[in-house]
């Protein structure tokens, strides 16, 4: 399957498009999926663009709302994640994802799809400390105050994926995973931004429930964005501890000599994660990969479906939602220590029940408008409305 990887949209889809439509043409190829890391800016009309916390000087609706009200029609199954630039009221109408316009996709909070036997994991929104612990308590109309915290990733939707046992092909993230810089050539990346040395000095760089993904989940391949600039790196991962390694407590019956004598397990192997960091959408800069993944074959348009372990987790741990505003702590063996994985990785039972529920697990084309889209012949773009007149001269008469 060939898929093309963006970092930032900045809802510069029709850009996107044509990029894409662009390199199908010259190197004779079709790309069958776009995955766009944040930054989204799927803002449908006027009202929208008002939720989105950017400076003034960027609100601009672009060009999201072509697709959304059927003026054009996305020429690639597209899925996204959210960053921290977002039509956040809308994508609060899918907090578990869905149609955000006709063959547009968006993740969710957190999400787990398939296309075409190839798994796709993400997660919205930027880490900031203060918010990881809190309920998700924002909803329109934000404040100063929420129209920023809304985006900012909550410990519920790491504590879900981290539940992930399957292999997971490809994991998307807005923010980069703290660390990740030091598997890649970290002095052409400090040439190109040498801003990024103090906050990496200080561990700030980045994500830390990111790194922890990382390092639980162990994709094939990790996307993300938001720093503005392309990096790669090769990240390998230490062989998972056995069942006999860490069996000294629970099940233990006292006969311990069986498992020291047990010849030693075959160690898994010392798999590696391929890293890439893409550039926001502008002229001239690296912000559209295109890679080739072997995947079940591609008839027609890619099959997008839902993910029956990350369902079963969605429904596993329904209970521990919150929508308040105060600090709260997940379960595990210390209460607060977010490397701790509480096991909600769901049994053959678990997985059979979701069988039961869904006879298919195609996910249905039911997009449906759910508000008017802009219309340029209506009012103008708040770009024109905002942009900074000059100071009037007085005319010394
Ligand atoms: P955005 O497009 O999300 O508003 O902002 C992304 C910009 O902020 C990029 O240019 C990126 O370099 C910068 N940035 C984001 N997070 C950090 C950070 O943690 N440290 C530093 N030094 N820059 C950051
Ligand atoms: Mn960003």
């Amino acid at each position: 399957m060939k898929i093309a990887i963006e970092g930032c949209a900045h809802g510069e889809l029709e850009r996107i498009y044509n990029t894409i439509e662009g390199i199908e043409n010259e190197q004779k190829i079709k790309i069958d999926l776009l995955l766009c890391c944040g930054d989204f800016q799927s803002t449908r009309n006027l009202k929208d663009l008002q939720t989105m916390a950017v400076p003034k000087k960027y609100l601009d609706i672009c060009t999201f709302y072509k697709y959304y009200s059927g003026e054009l029609v996305a020429p690639v199954l597209t899925i996204f994640i959210g960053g921290n630039h977002e039509a956040s009221n809308y994508l609060q109408e899918l907090p578990y994802g869905g149609w955000v316009a006709p063959n547009i996709y968006y993740l969710g909070y957190a999400g787990v799809v398939q296309v075409n036997g190839l798994r796709i994991a993400g997660i919205s929104g930027i880490y900031k400390g203060h918010d990881f612990l809190r309920g998700h308590h924002e909803f329109p109309p934000y404040t100063e105050s929420t129209c920023r915290s809304v985006y900012h990733v909550r410990q519920l939707e790491v504590f879900r994926l981290k539940q992930l046992s399957g292999k997971v092909d490809i994991f998307m993230s807005h923010d980069w995973p703290t660390g990740i810089y030091e598997y890649g050539n970290k002095e052409h990346l400090l040439k190109r931004k040498p801003f990024f040395a103090d906050d990496m000095e200080t561990g700030k760089l980045g994500s830390v429930p990111l790194e922890e993904l990382l390092k639980a989940v162990r994709p094939e391949y990790w996307f993300a964005a938001h720093l503005h600039c392309k990096f790669a790196a090769l990240v390998p991962h230490q062989p998972k501890p056995t069942s006999c390694s860490s069996s000294s407590s629970s099940d233990s019956d006292g006969d311990d000599d069986d498992v020291r004598d047990m010849p030693s397990t075959p160690k898994s192997p010392v798999t590696t994660t391929k890293f890439l960091a893409l550039d926001k959408c502008l002229p001239r800069r690296g912000f559209l990969q295109v890679l080739d993944l072997p995947s079940n074959p591609i008839e027609g348009k890619p099959h997008l479906e839902y993910d029956p372990e990350w369902l079963s987790i969605l429904l596993t741990t329904n209970h521990l939602i919150s929508v308040k505003e105060n600090y709260y702590y997940l379960p595990g063996k210390k209460a607060g220590e977010l490397t701790e994985r509480f096991n909600f990785t769901p049994t053959p039972e678990e997985l059979a029940i979701i069988h039961e529920k869904f006879s298919s697990l195609r996910i249905p084309e039911n997009f449906q408008m759910t508000s008017k889209a802009y219309d340029p012949l209506e009012q103008s773009n708040y770009k024109h409305m905002y942009i900074e007149q000059p100071t009037p001269q007085l005319n010394p008469q």
